[in-house]
């Protein structure tokens, strides 16, 4: 999920279920399948919902949101309602139209986070299962700067692109990019049926991962990480994203989140006894459960300062 620093209370709303790629980290499982797009009526309903209960920032998402036949009237409704952020979250592929990408700025859209998982079409295509994404995508972000658009890019981290993060973040600064996350892998829907080739260790992706943080902070990009825990981010603390990530609603296809933060802390992350001697126990929310049930806990080491 991407985040931006904002005191404004997010509301994420899931428009479609389906997608143009077939990435092997996907975690929406079989919603694709089992759940059609939204018609425009409870769209409308929702964000009215949203904004009630006072959501002020919007995350237009899915499945791939873009390919929502609606987006347009979407993003035009979100604006009368109110919001004052509205935000695009999309693999990216369709912003390689740049009369699309000026239409939606027209309509009321803020800021867009395409989703960029390699530096080569080699890297990205292959974790998207997707032919041609790479190049669709890169030329996407190229085009929501050229329209006007605040740029922050998501970076899923598995086994396949570890090494290339240093390479991705010099790409992704050349293109524009305001701001990029990398996010380590949820370990469900494909990602659970690929955990074995797919998932790497948090220990061994720390300095790839500290190495492009270093790229764009030299360049005075805004830089981020989710799903790492302190123990693995020293001297990249303020690249937490877990810090700074505003209370946000979800709509999704057949439930609302009231508190996501609420729900991710809760039912999502999980901490070991051997945590409770951290420093930052009380600000960690530790990793993703599925990842020790994997990996054990011998990585995470209780900081001391
Ligand atoms: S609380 Fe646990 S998971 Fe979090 S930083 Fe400390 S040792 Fe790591």
């Amino acid at each position: 999920m991407q985040i931006r620093n904002t005191p404004l209370k997010r509301i994420d709303l899931k428009v479609s279920f389906g997608c143009n790629n077939l990435c092997r980290f996907c975690v929406q499982g079989e919603k694709r399948e089992k759940f059609a797009a939204k018609d425009l009526a409870r769209i409308q309903k929702e964000l009215r919902e949203g904004y009630a209960s006072g959501g002020r920032g919007l995350v237009l998402t899915g499945g791939e949101p873009t390919l929502h036949a609606d987006l347009l009237k979407i993003v035009e409704f979100a604006k009368k309602t109110g919001y004052r952020q509205i935000q695009v979250q999309s693999n990216g592929r369709m912003f390689r139209y740049a009369d699309f990408c000026r239409e939606l700025a027209a309509a009321g859209v803020t800021e867009a986070s395409p989703a960029l998982h390699g530096s080569t079409a080699q890297v990205h295509d292959f974790l998207t299962g997707a032919p041609g994404s790479f190049k669709e995508t890169a030329a996407g972000i190229a085009n929501l700067k050229k329209a006007g658009l605040r740029v922050m890019t998501n970076t899923v981290i598995t086994k396949p692109n570890t090494q290339d993060l240093p390479a991705l973040a010099r790409l992704l600064a050349g293109l524009g990019a305001d701001q990029f996350q990398f996010a380590f892998v949820h370990i469900l829907g494909s990602a659970a049926r690929n955990a074995r080739w797919l998932i790497p260790k948090k220990a061994v992706i720390e300095p790839f991962v500290k190495k492009g943080l270093d790229v764009g902070l030299a360049k005075g990009l805004r830089v981020m990480t989710e799903a790492i825990p302190f123990c693995f981010m020293q001297g990249y603390e303020h690249c937490v994203a877990e810090d700074i990530i505003p209370r946000t609603k979800i709509f999704d296809a057949e439930q609302v989140i009231e508190d996501f933060g609420a729900y991710r802390r809760n039912k999502g992350k999980v901490k070991a006894p051997k945590c409770r001697k951290c420093a930052f126990y009380a600000r960690c929310e530790g990793p993703w459960r599925e990842y020790p049930q994997l990996f054990g806990w011998d990585e995470f080491i209780p900081r001391t300062a």
